[in-house]
């Protein structure tokens, strides 16, 4: 079976080791989320991307979720000896992906180039595109006014109030080449379990993206990134209630229908699978909460054998 996932990092890194330890690799395409890119120290940071290509090929660094395992700072201590900028943490090894691919993207190559060649380069077996190669921009409105993802999210630390999201450049962005094709020409798509607001949502911005979705003839899948009335991490939750969504599955199910055909929900969730049927999506219960190996892979196969 082919499979198409959209994932942004964290979460889609976790549920993503878990399918490809159930699934052949080379059946596997997935579409990244380029709207928390972010220039830092004049080098293009893609966060989830690096997280996708760090995690499945078994370097990531598991308890922090993101960068390399065993990396160092020394970089960013001297960078703060000059008085720049270490808001952004970026370690010693990682920023050699940020340079390559600063490098690459300056001489021209474009981001799905340069996203293929570190992912060569570093034994990626999965197909990695980015949802665009044009910048599309995901920006937070606070009562201070707009703010760039990574202000919000790593030097404000998701503590402001958000008002409004908008994904500044959308509108004449185009789907990287093979967005669309493996949307429309795959057995399954599956929604991750990412953020809907600030990584599915800048994905879904891209012109082309949502009707490639209802066209398609392959079953959509999503995992539920909200358990209970929260996310399991990060600011998904505040970000939907900003969107005036509830923060629970059925937020999830009425942000993804009328394309979503089935929503993977946990089963401290079970009471609403009602509310989630009504909206068109058939709810698939299971334990959703990813906290090893075995239960990565435990929730894989479930969605693999729901998919078959
Ligand atoms: P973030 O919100 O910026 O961290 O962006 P991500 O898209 O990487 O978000 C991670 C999302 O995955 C969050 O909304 C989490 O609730 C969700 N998530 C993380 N771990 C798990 C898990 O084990 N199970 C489920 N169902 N969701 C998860």
């Amino acid at each position: 079976m082919r499979v198409t996932a959209l994932a942004g990092g964290t979460g889609a890194a976790k549920f993503l080791r878990g399918l490809t330890s159930c699934m052949n690799p080379r059946d596997l395409t997935v579409i990244g989320n380029t709207g928390d890119d972010t220039e830092i120290w004049g080098l293009h940071v893609s966060p989830d991307l690096d997280t996708l290509t760090y995690a499945l090929t078994g370097r990531l660094d598991v308890a922090r979720g993101w960068g390399l395992a065993d990396d160092t700072f020394r970089a960013l201590a001297a960078m703060g000896v000059l008085g720049g900028e270490t808001w952004f943490r970026l370690g010693d090894r990682d920023l050699a992906t940020h340079i390559y691919r600063s490098r690459a993207l300056r001489a021209g190559v474009s981001l799905t180039g340069v996203t293929n060649a570190i992912g060569q380069a570093l034994g990626l077996r999965i197909r990695l595109l980015p949802m665009s190669d044009d910048g599309v921009k995901t920006r937070i409105q606070t009562p201070d006014g707009w703010m760039s993802f990574q202000n919000y999210f790593v030097r404000e630390k998701a503590r402001a109030r958000t008002i409004g999201i908008e994904y500044a450049g959308a509108e004449k962005a185009v789907p990287a080449p093979g967005v669309l094709d493996a949307i429309r020409t795959t057995n399954a798509v599956i929604v991750c379990p990412s953020n809907p607001i600030t990584s599915i949502g800048p994905i879904l911005s891209v012109p082309g993206i949502r009707a490639a979705l209802m066209e398609t003839n392959a079953i959509v899948l999503a995992i539920s990134p909200i358990v209970g009335s929260a996310a399991v991490s990060g600011p998904a939750g505040e970000l939907m209630s900003a969107c005036g969504l509830p923060v629970s599955p059925v937020g999830v199910a009425r942000t993804y229908t009328p394309w979503l055909d089935l929503l993977v929900i946990d089963r401290r969730d079970i009471k609403q699978t009602h509310a989630v049927l009504e909206l068109g999506a058939e709810p698939v219960v299971t334990d959703t909460v990813m906290t090893d190996h075995a239960s990565e892979t435990a929730l894989a196969r479930l969605v693999l054998e729901t998919l078959a």
